[in-house]
């Protein structure tokens, strides 16, 4: 007697599809992420795929009728999928379909199809599997592919010849990393060579969806995995050649610099262990990528990297729009962190000084926590001692940014005196010396000349009018 999973079916929603199913005389069965991660005991997801041996369409206008507010349902008729939307549950009709590919595309032929069809067209065995929505067998697996046996020893496997299945669609290429970082599985062997054998494939696919992709695994848990995965397969090479260029280790007399892809991959799960921010996970990707452009060796001082971050953060414009990435405040906030991503490192080596501190504060912003976190995350030395001694400098460095901070509020800098307050006292059109003046307030208040106040910045403000030969308006 087969066992049945109907546990995995409590949600009422199914037995509305089942009763729609049943007036329309059709058989469907749920597909895919859902009944995975089901069996993975990965929580119950909100993305229901449900396949019909007919219309899908049809049958989720079926079930959007029956459901307490009659759904919306969104039709995308070329792809003959159908999608409602249900609270927070998102359901996708498609018909069982047979899939063919030809050479320049990853838009398939389609024709009308069984189960089995359907589910030889799923990218891996464990994304193939199904349960049965009937009546008479409700929660029966369909695992024709030995899925489960692949989901026990975490094993991505696809259902049919791997060198077919990714060159059909090469995005199945990115999605086998993903998936393998995500769930922690390994890639099966040969399907790993087929990947090597079509990583040129990869120029196809939109850059949109490798980026969809790359974002995933930034938010797993141990990116490094999906990163090392590119790299062995060649994809990484074609995707972000600008990481690939930190590989290896030069040698000239005697001095070595450290492998900086390596050394950039721990950090980005470094910091992957303290924060779930995409962003500054990206940041930690891109942090050195300046550093294969501006490599240099002297032979007084070994090897330089000179600009480097200035140089990576003018990349990271490049490589966001290349990958057709957001040109937003995101891609700013990218580039910030990795122009800064020394500054905090250079503080905690000298004496600090409350004006360095300050500088820090101001330049920073809102993000100088992000920084530091980013510079923590940096410290990946394997000398214990050492390990522990920058560990320390940036707990001083924190403690004097809460401390200077705390005193003269530069985190989210405001002119204490306005540029109208300026005009007005020396009765000045809009003209350069207000910017001098202003300029002069601010470089008094990070040097410490004065405090971030008011009636100081006036003072100050008058006494620098003075100087370059302003006179106030007798008022
Ligand atoms: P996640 O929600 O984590 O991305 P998922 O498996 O639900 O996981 P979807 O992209 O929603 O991913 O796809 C749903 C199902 O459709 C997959 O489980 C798989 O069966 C199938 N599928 C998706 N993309 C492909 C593809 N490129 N090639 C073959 N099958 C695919």
């Amino acid at each position: 007697m087969q066992q049945s999973h109907s546990k995995a079916l409590s949600n009422p929603i199914f037995s509305i599809i089942t009763e729609s199913a049943n007036e329309l005389s059709i058989d469907c069965y749920v597909i895919g992420g859902f009944v995975r991660d089901y069996f993975l005991k990965r929580g119950t997801p909100k993305d229901i795929d449900v396949v019909a041996i007919g219309s899908g369409i049809e049958l989720a206008q079926k079930v959007a009728s029956r459901l307490d507010g009659k759904p919306q349902v969104s039709i995308f008729k070329n792809f003959g999928t159908a999608m409602i939307k249900y609270g927070d549950i998102e359901l996708e009709f498609v018909g069982a379909r047979k899939e063919s590919y030809n050479r320049d595309s990853r838009k398939p032929l389609v024709e009308d199809g069984t189960l089995q069809d359907d589910q030889k067209r799923r990218d891996f065995t464990i994304n193939a599997l199904a349960l049965s929505l009937q009546e008479d067998d409700f929660g029966r697996l369909l695992d024709p592919f030995d899925g489960i046996a692949d989901l026990n020893k975490k094993i991505l496997r696809t259902p049919l010849e791997p060198a077919t299945t990714y060159s059909d669609d090469p995005l199945r290429m990115m999605r086998a990393i993903r998936f393998a970082t995500q769930l922690d599985f390994t890639i099966q062997l040969k399907s790993l060579q087929a990947i090597i054998e079509n990583k040129d494939r990869i120029k196809i696919i939109s850059r949109e969806r490798i980026v969809d992709e790359l974002h995933k695994i930034m938010a797993s848990r141990t990116p490094s995995k999906g990163f090392a995965l590119l790299n062995k397969t060649g994809l990484l090479e074609i995707i972000l050649p600008e990481l690939t260029a930190l590989k290896g280790i030069e040698e000239i007399e005697g001095q070595k610099h450290k492998d900086n892809f390596w050394h950039t991959l721990e950090v980005v799960d470094n910091i992957s262990e303290n924060t779930d921010n995409i962003w500054l996970r990206w940041a930690a990707l891109l942090h050195d990528i300046g550093k294969a452009p501006t490599k240099k060796f002297h032979k007084k001082i070994g090897w330089t990297f000179h600009g480097h971050e200035f140089v990576g953060s003018k990349m990271v414009y490049k490589l966001f729009k290349r990958l057709r990435m957001p040109l937003n405040d995101k891609m700013k906030y990218v580039q910030k962190l990795v122009l800064m991503s020394s500054r905090p490192q250079i503080l905690s080596e000298d004496f600090v000084t409350d004006s360095a501190v300050r500088r820090l504060i101001f330049d920073a912003g809102e993000h100088v926590d992000d920084l530091m976190t980013l510079c923590e995350a940096d410290i990946t030395t394997k000398n214990p001692k050492k390990q522990k001694k920058y560990k320390n400098n940036f707990k001083l460095v924190r403690l004097k940014i809460e401390e200077v901070e705390e005193r003269d509020h530069v985190r989210n800098f405001q002119p204490p005196v306005s540029g109208e307050e300026i005009m007005q006292t020396f009765d000045l059109k809009p003209s350069r010396e207000i910017g001098i003046i202003k300029d002069a307030i601010k470089e008094a208040i990070l040097e410490g000349e004065i405090p971030n106040e008011y009636n100081a910045a006036k003072e100050f403000m008058l006494k620098k009018g003075k100087e370059i030969g302003l006179h106030t308006t007798t008022k």
